[in-house]
């Protein structure tokens, strides 16, 4: 299928609109010409897919960490315009607001290392982890109509974190627009006693040291240097977004139908954002965005008091950034020349605004937004900073990861959890999951080559390195 793919310049391929009926703009994949070898035809037909919806802007894209997701791509991009286009379930996913923060410590690696053992281990017990891990705590139900309210707030008020952490969150961490009525009762079941655990598979908790810095200014505006050790904390909306999403699918499909929205698969289930079903799906997404938000602020909290614990001393553990990376926003956006109100779907996508947008915290206003994307537990992970290129060219979007190359069914047919457990602490990494087999689902070969996806990135100037990461001890769920 790739050879269907007109290479416009340099690491950009286009899907021309004739590639299947129905398409209203061309896609754009992202992707060196190294990458692309690896493309599957399903996630160019995803993308074309996407092409199709309603009131879609410029193009359907792609980041060079994309594969094959639910309707549309894991990497995809689609911003709608806010009268003629479309709100999509799929095009946020099922982990709404699954996303990454960034912890800078005070401390350096030389006095980490010798520790990695017993830190891993306390981040371990500090964080719940594993398929439908239930939490330390429990809110009632009040309380939980108040985090979907308002996220990381919420968590901060009840004494888990500090409030400087809301000002370095996207969205301050409390979208707006959140309606809990909004949320069915399955998803407050769910979401109840998840509040504080990370999850399973995918996400992680990673101690990690600055390698490299390739932006000097910026990296010192983001408070990093080299040798410094830093905190990754990777989760979402657990049980509550997932529900939230399933829920909202089935509503979907009937509004599709009901509006006269031909899909070319049924997975792109989506509502003309001007209808109700359109306006109680964002309230319920930002509700679970929100969750999400007040999720990793309360697993900081704990990993900072983890680490103050071991140390015997307060040691100071600052916010860098926090982004989601499967949300739908409304934004501004300049298309033709004309500045237009967007609906931007970011599906396995990263925000990366540029300097002087209002959205990027008043700290960092100048150098543009934190960009935050992890590699794998075996290899490095990038700070990144957004750019006016991203602006123009990607509505303000990069790439989240390093993208799967292999399914989770795959690896465990073919990798040995506990060999890749021992190659990777022969390299000085450790690596604590509830079992091996989590290990070899996520084993870095699973994924794509990320020193190449973020040279994607860079060279397009979507978005550029500020910082190398390297792990030191993983914490999987
Ligand atoms: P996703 O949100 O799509 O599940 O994952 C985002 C990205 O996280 C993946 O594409 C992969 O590159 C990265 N990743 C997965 N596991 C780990 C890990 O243990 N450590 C780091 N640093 N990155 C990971
Ligand atoms: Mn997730
Ligand atoms: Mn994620």
């Amino acid at each position: 299928a790739a050879d269907k793919l007109k290479k416009i310049s340099e690491d950009v391929w286009e899907i021309p609109t004739d590639y299947k009926p129905g398409m209203n703009v061309p896609g754009h994949i992202f992707l060196s010409d190294r990458l692309i070898e690896g493309l599957e035809s399903g996630a160019i037909d995803q993308t074309a897919n996407v092409a199709t919806l309603p009131g879609i802007q410029r193009y359907s894209m792609a980041m060079p960490d994309v594969h094959i997701g639910y309707g549309f791509p894991i990497g995809g991009v689609a911003a709608f315009d806010t009268e003629t286009g479309v709100i999509s379930p799929g095009g946020v996913g099922f982990d709404i607001n699954c996303g990454v923060r960034l912890l800078r410590s005070e401390l350096m690696a030389d006095d980490v290392k010798p520790h990695k053992v017993d830190l891993i281990n306390a981040l371990y017990e500090a964080v719940p982890s594993g398929l439908g891990s239930e939490s330390k705590f429990r809110v009632n139900d009040a309380q939980l109509a108040e985090v979907f309210r308002t996220g990381a707030r919420w968590a901060v008020e009840n004494g888990y974190g500090v409030k400087a952490d809301l000002e370095h969150c996207e969205e301050n961490g409390e979208m707006k627009g959140a309606d809990p009525a909004k949320v069915s009762k399955k998803a407050r079941d769910r979401g109840r006693p998840q509040l504080g655990t990370l999850g399973s598979g995918n996400h992680f908790l990673e101690i990690q040291k600055v390698e490299k810095i390739y932006d000097e200014a910026v990296a010192k505006a983001f408070g990093l240097k080299e040798g410094q050790v830093t905190v990754m904390i990777h989760c979402g909306s657990r049980g509550a977004g997932h529900q939230i999403c399933t829920d909202y699918v089935k509503t979907m499909e009937q509004a599709s139908r009901k509006y006269g929205i031909k899909l070319y698969d049924r997975q792109l289930a989506c509502a003309p954002l001007s209808s109700p079903e359109a306006k109680d799906y964002f309230a319920a997404m930002a509700a679970g965005a929100n969750y999400a938000w007040a999720n990793r602020q309360i697993i900081s909290h704990w990993v900072r008091e983890a680490f103050s614990k071991y140390y015997k001393r307060d040691v100071r553990m600052d916010l860098v950034y926090d982004v989601a990376h499967n949300v739908a926003k409304f934004e501004e956006h300049e298309v033709d020349g004309v500045k237009k109100a967007l609906c931007v779907h970011r599906k396995g996508a990263t925000r990366a605004f540029a300097p002087g947008r209002s959205e990027v915290p008043v700290a960092y206003r100048d150098v543009g937004q934190p960009v935050i994307i992890p590699g794998s537990m075996g290899s490095a992970s990038y700070v990144l900073a957004g750019t006016q290129r991203g602006m123009e060219l990607t509505f303000g979007s990069t790439c989240h990861g390093a993208g799967r190359v292999m399914s989770r069914s795959a690896a465990l047919k073919d990798i040995r959890g506990n060999e890749v457990k021992r190659q990777l602490l022969e390299r000085g990494i450790v690596v604590k999951a509830p079992k091996d087999a989590a290990i070899a689902e996520e084993a870095p070969e699973v994924y794509k080559e990320i020193d190449e996806v973020i040279a994607v990135v860079d060279g397009l100037g979507i978005s550029k390195k500020v910082a190398r990461l390297v792990p030191i001890a993983v914490a999987k769920g």
